[in-house]
């Protein structure tokens, strides 16, 4: 039978990767998309961006909307600061099963709860589910027309605190006009463009980093 692309990924994080070693995953995965198969991981361009948003917020409690293969959750774990606990989403069963391993074999496992299923089903339950109070930062790179309902979701169900981070990826390609449009607009958020290219391309796209004012 044919292999899927998330399962050739996962096979070159294991040729190429150390077990335990998060940069080595990350590499692997850069090394496979740039040279072999585009895939639809933050990158390491914009990666790098990722990186200093969380090295700067240091955040106890990290939402991801959307998990793929478990790139960014990667890269997010590994800087996470001790005892902080990162929730990621993916409502796809067959990015889930590829994505644990890769979690796993990035010796990450332990900061990161996937959890399978719907953003508009989960953002509701993340209280009583997880006994989660708040988000300190939301990585929002699901499907691009959630971006905006699911960000008011999260405002109506007190997820969001006076300096709660949303950082969303793809805000020019494929780009979430309506989203971009609120966070720039709303007397409840300052925000601000990180310029940098669609993940493994020259194409421009950026992140969007906005602080949720209350
Ligand atoms: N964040 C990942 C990374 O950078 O490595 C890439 C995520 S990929 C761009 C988007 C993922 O979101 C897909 O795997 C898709 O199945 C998932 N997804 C899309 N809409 C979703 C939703 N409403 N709830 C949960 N997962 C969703
Ligand atoms: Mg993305």
């Amino acid at each position: 039978t044919q292999s899927t692309r998330p399962q050739r990924l996962l096979g070159a994080v294991q040729k190429n990767a150390t077990r335990g070693h998060p940069r080595s995953v990350i590499q692997a995965i850069d090394h496979f998309c740039r040279n072999k198969e585009w895939a639809m991981n933050v990158g390491d361009e914009k990666g790098c961006i990722l990186d200093s948003v969380v090295s700067e917020v240091s955040p106890a409690t990290v939402l991801e909307l959307g998990t793929y293969c478990g790139y960014s959750t990667v890269r997010i774990a590994s800087r996470l600061p001790p005892h902080a606990k990162l929730i990621t989403l993916e409502f796809n069963p067959e990015f889930a099963v590829i994505a644990r391993q890769v979690i796993a074999w990035a010796g990450v496992e332990d900061k990161v709860q996937l959890v399978e299923g719907a953003s508009g089903d989960w953002i509701p339950r993340m209280k009583e589910q997880f006994g989660v109070k708040t988000f300190d930062l939301v990585f929002l790179d699901h499907w691009k027309d959630r971006y905006l309902p699911d960000t008011k979701l999260m405002e109506e169900c007190g997820l969001l605190r006076k300096g709660s981070i949303l950082l969303a990826d793809n805000v020019i390609c494929p780009g979430t006009p309506d989203y971009l449009e609120y966070v720039r607009n709303s007397p409840r958020y300052e925000s601000q463009y990180f310029k940098s290219h669609l993940e493994y391309t020259k194409v421009e796209d950026g992140l969007e980093k906005s602080v949720f004012l209350g």
